[in-house]
């Protein structure tokens, strides 16, 4: 296959589909006892409802969505240090698009620039570091948060900064690791997922040895998948294939952009600017060991953590979100209390309402209407 249109192609969908009915009957999975699959990756969420797949695939397959929006997972207190280090008056504070909206617990990055904060949308880290360039006598902190996918592109930023002899930037080191947190979620009480499709887009950074343990110390499978149609419902497949033949293998679906051994040079710049946290604190999930990652001591000039006191701020969830229950697979988002009423993308009072990855986001997108307005 070489064109995107091979993977959307409703013949090849038919084919998958027809042998997803056939192995789930096989299985004897039915409605009411069904095969969980969780789709790590918001990516996925959003491709599974953007091309209908949910409602596409056997009823007696659910897809549970799982922790792989980094915005999603941010703590409130997070938040509030954000804003705090962006309210400081020598501060140009840069960060992506969907991180600006996501609430604190007394406002949001979006709400801090309407009362004068100096906060900057920006593509890339490397935009933080020119406008650093261009603001000799600011202080440019850039908020880093994502999963392995964005930390090359962090630590290839900050090299580039020591190498060119950038003073004032930074970096309010947020990015996060997605293999503990996949462990976590498979010790959880009452867990009860039968096998995961693997997220692509970090596979292509770290590979696929790091979920061995799934197979080997788990026995689930999981398949690193596509985004397209046709590589979701085929992952779909090779999953239930392996439960069939009572087996728990890492496989790889994504293989035209995921190398088993990952991206070395990524990997090396990981390697060099970064080391793990002894924990880390994601929303919903409480605090996971070695989960997130920090600055090296060699880059600690580059650490906005060691150039400004961070308050530190830890704050509960309001009581009527329930990102955690949705994180965990627990619950679907439409069964969340305050879904579609007073939590909307334009009122989001959870993070998996802001990001165009989060669950909350995909259904309120594309499955509203039959979860609220039939209900109304
Ligand atoms: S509807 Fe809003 S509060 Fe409820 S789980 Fe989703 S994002 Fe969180």
């Amino acid at each position: 296959m070489k064109y995107v249109d091979e993977f959307r192609d409703p013949q090849a969908a038919r084919v998958l589909l027809r042998e997803l009915d056939l192995s789930i009957e096989r299985l004897g999975a039915t409605p009411s006892k069904p095969l969980q699959i969780m789709e790590v990756c918001g990516g996925h969420t959003h491709a599974i409802f953007r091309y209908a797949l949910k409602d596409l695939v056997p009823p007696a397959l659910e897809f549970v969505h799982g922790p792989g929006c980094p915005v999603c997972v941010l703590p409130m207190g997070r938040v509030d240090d954000c804003v705090a280090i962006a309210r400081r008056p020598e501060v140009i504070f840069t960060t992506f698009g969907d991180a600006m909206r996501v609430p604190g617990s007394q406002m949001s990055l979006l709400q801090a620039r309407a009362e004068g904060a100096d906060v900057r949308m920006v593509y890339s880290p490397l935009d933080a570091l020119a406008l650093a360039e261009a603001n000799p006598t600011r202080e440019v902190v850039f908020f880093g948060l994502g999963f392995e996918t964005t930390m090359p592109s962090t630590a290839l930023t900050v090299l580039d900064a020591e190498r060119r002899g950038i003073k004032n930037f930074s970096l309010f080191c947020n990015h996060i690791t997605i293999v503990p947190t996949i462990k976590a979620i498979l010790d959880s009480p009452g867990m009860g997922i039968h096998g995961f499709l693997g997220p692509g887009h970090v596979a292509m950074v770290i590979g696929t040895a790091p979920f061995e343990f799934i197979a080997t110390e788990y026995k689930r499978p999981l398949v690193v998948a596509g985004f397209e149609p046709i590589d979701i419902l085929h992952s779909l497949l090779m999953v239930l294939r392996q439960l069939e033949a009572g087996e728990a293998k890492i496989e790889n679906q994504y293989a035209r952009l995921v190398d088993p051994n990952g991206n070395r040079v990524a990997l090396e710049a990981i390697t060099r600017v970064f080391e793990l946290r002894e924990f880390f604190e994601w929303r919903g999930l409480g605090s996971i060991d070695h989960s997130g990652v920090r600055m090296r001591a060699p880059y600690a000039r580059f650490d906005a953590e060691k150039k400004f006191a961070i308050p530190n701020v830890r704050i509960a969830d309001p009581k009527s979100c329930q990102c955690g229950e949705v994180l965990k697979g627990a619950i679907k988002p439409f069964q969340c209390k305050v879904f579609g009423r007073a939590c909307t993308p334009q009122t989001p009072l959870g993070a998996l309402m802001v990001s165009s990855e989060g669950a909350c986001a995909a259904y309120y997108q594309y499955a509203r209407r039959a979860h609220i307005e039939t209900a109304a």
